[in-house]
């Protein structure tokens, strides 16, 4: 139904990674392993499924080392001003937009982006350093009236510790810049576990910042990154030296993590799974909804946290507006992304296939229809590649394979009667991460808004794409931490209460006498 497109060749692959890598300044070196500890990382690539390189990995000795390090570092980083701070993130940003274009190779290259959503990554961490660096001159506190007689009362808010960073493989870079420039003007340092689907990325972003840090004098040290996979992510959050964790990923992985960080009593900021509705009401403007959900979920091969799974359509319009997707659907083009044109790429792994197809036949078996895709393209081409149709569902009701995130496109369509009945179906599912309604009826806009169960709540655009001036994160399974805009800086510092004394007598608070 939809068409593929031919494939590139491995050279073609391996001139892009050459191109990013040397724009980005990473050290070729990283490339050989390591003898010492013979731990190995290997990275490939999903377009054609081929090797791309094997990398010296950490053990957990040499992670444990770089966190020592960093936390050395953050005894001297804390002291330097915020605003001074905040020229290594400023510095951070130049050098992302000056090799945006390059750095997005990479993040095509190893996660199968298309060329503007790599790009738009990238822009997402210029506009964060942005973002940031007006942070560093804004990390203030409240000031509250005294119950006593000639005292003041503020608060004040100080650096963290070492912050331990872990992504995900679907946004390998912009995760990482919303902690780190964040991070960064509030003193802390930054200790980043990238996913092991997308390290070549993670090690382009953080050789732009070492080069920042070096370039503005910070210190060294102060934003190492650990090469490994699920093992070394482990190490890092039982290490006490790190503050705070704040993890990118997916539900499975937070239940493993929260209750290690908890036990510690360290900190943790979750970014988990989604499982993302749009209800579409009877007076939506529907060519918009069709763009705003064909976007949503079909989009980065269905691979965002903010994907839109769940489609509830008011049954007046349902029939229409569902053969409009599918004809949609029909047009999409697959294929590899580094070729003109095409919307869709490829999943990440065999794994990532195997759950797509296990998730349709469960859908079958409740009662379900594929109306369109779900099928794999290009397998002879590249058996190693796996490239999906993507999938609409007609589902006879919110059925369990509805209540877990497949990370993989697949939109399941319900319909509803009363918008009641709609928000009902929308949050009965464990994870809250965005939601979205498409409606011209001011009442209903606001009634969903108010009723969501999300962390984002959206009218009139889809579940996907947000902005970095806004907090980002989730409730329920999702998490709920918060990242980005917003006050989220605050995740990044503790707050101390202080009061200050200037009377010269000393009178104690809820009137209590004491000597
Ligand atoms: P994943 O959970 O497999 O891995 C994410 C990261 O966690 C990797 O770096 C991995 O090495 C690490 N990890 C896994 N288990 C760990 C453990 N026990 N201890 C320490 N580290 C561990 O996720 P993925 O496949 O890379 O990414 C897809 C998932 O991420 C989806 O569920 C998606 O919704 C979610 N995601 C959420 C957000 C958000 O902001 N809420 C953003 C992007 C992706």
């Amino acid at each position: 139904t939809t068409t593929p497109t031919a494939l590139p060749t491995d050279e073609t692959i391996a001139g892009l990674l050459d191109d990013g890598f040397r724009a980005c300044g990473v050290d070729a070196s990283v490339l050989a392993p390591d003898a010492a500890t013979g731990v190995t990382l290997t990275a490939r690539s999903p377009i054609t499924g081929q090797v791309l390189a094997t990398l010296a990995a950490d053990s957990p000795a040499t992670a444990s080392a770089k966190i020592g390090h960093a936390a050395v570092a953050f005894e001297s980083w804390r002291d330097v001003p915020a605003p001074v701070r905040g020229q290594l993130v400023a510095r951070w940003g130049q050098l992302l937009a000056e090799h945006k274009e390059e750095l997005a190779k990479i993040v095509t290259v190893e996660a199968g982006k298309t060329p503007s959503e790599a790009a738009g990554e990238v822009q997402e961490m210029i506009d964060i350093c942005e973002f940031a660096l007006g942070q560093s001159r804004q990390l203030w506190g409240k000031t509250m009236p005294s119950e006593r007689p000639g005292h003041r009362l503020m608060e004040t808010w100080h650096p963290l510790g070492v912050v331990g960073v872990i992504s995900a493989f679907n946004f390998p870079v912009a995760v990482y810049s919303w902690n780190t420039a964040l991070a960064l003007v509030a003193g802390d340092a930054v200790v980043w576990k990238p996913s092991e689907n997308a390290v070549l990325a993670a090690l382009g972003a953080q050789s732009l910042l070492a080069r920042a840090a070096a370039e503005v004098g910070a210190p060294d040290g102060l934003v190492p990154v650990l090469i490994g996979g699920r093992d070394i992510g482990d190490a890092m959050v039982r290490d006490d030296r790190v503050a705070l964790v704040s993890a990118t990923g997916s539900v499975r992985m937070g239940r493993e993590v929260g209750p290690v960080v908890a036990e510690r009593f360290g900190r943790v900021l979750l970014e988990l799974g989604g499982n993302n509705g749009a209800i579409v009401a009877p007076s939506a403007d529907i060519d918009l909804a069709l763009r705003g959900v064909v976007f949503a979920a079909a989009g980065t091969a269905g691979q965002r946290c903010t994907t839109l799974r769940r489609l509830i359509v008011h049954e007046s319009i349902a029939e229409a507006f569902v053969e409009r997707i599918v004809a949609a659907y029909r047009t999409l083009s697959i294929g590899s992304p580094t070729e003109d044109g095409v919307l869709v790429g490829p999943l990440i792994s065999e794994a990532a296939y195997e759950a797509m197809q296990e998730a349709l036949r469960q859908a079958e078996d409740e009662g379900g229809e594929v109306l369109v895709g779900g099928g794999r393209v290009l397998a002879e081409e590249r058996p190693d590649a796996h490239y999906v149709e993507p999938a609409v569902v007609q589902m006879p009701a919110q059925t369990p394979v509805m209540e877990s995130e497949t990370f993989a496109p697949i939109l399941y369509v319900v319909t509803y009667s009363d918008l009641d009945e709609a928000i009902a179906i929308h949050n009965a599912v464990p994870q809250g991460l965005s939601s979205a309604i498409f409606t011209s009826d001011l009442a209903e806009a606001e009634t969903f808004l108010s009723r969501s169960d999300c962390g984002i709540a959206n009218v009139n655009i889809g579940t996907s794409g947000a902005e970095i001036g806004g907090a980002f994160g989730g409730e329920k399974e999702t998490g709920g931490g918060r990242e980005s805009g917003s006050d989220s800086w605050k995740a990044y510092m503790r707050q101390a209460t202080n009061t200050i004394n200037y009377s010269g007598e000393l009178p104690l608070a809820q009137g209590v006498e004491f000597l």
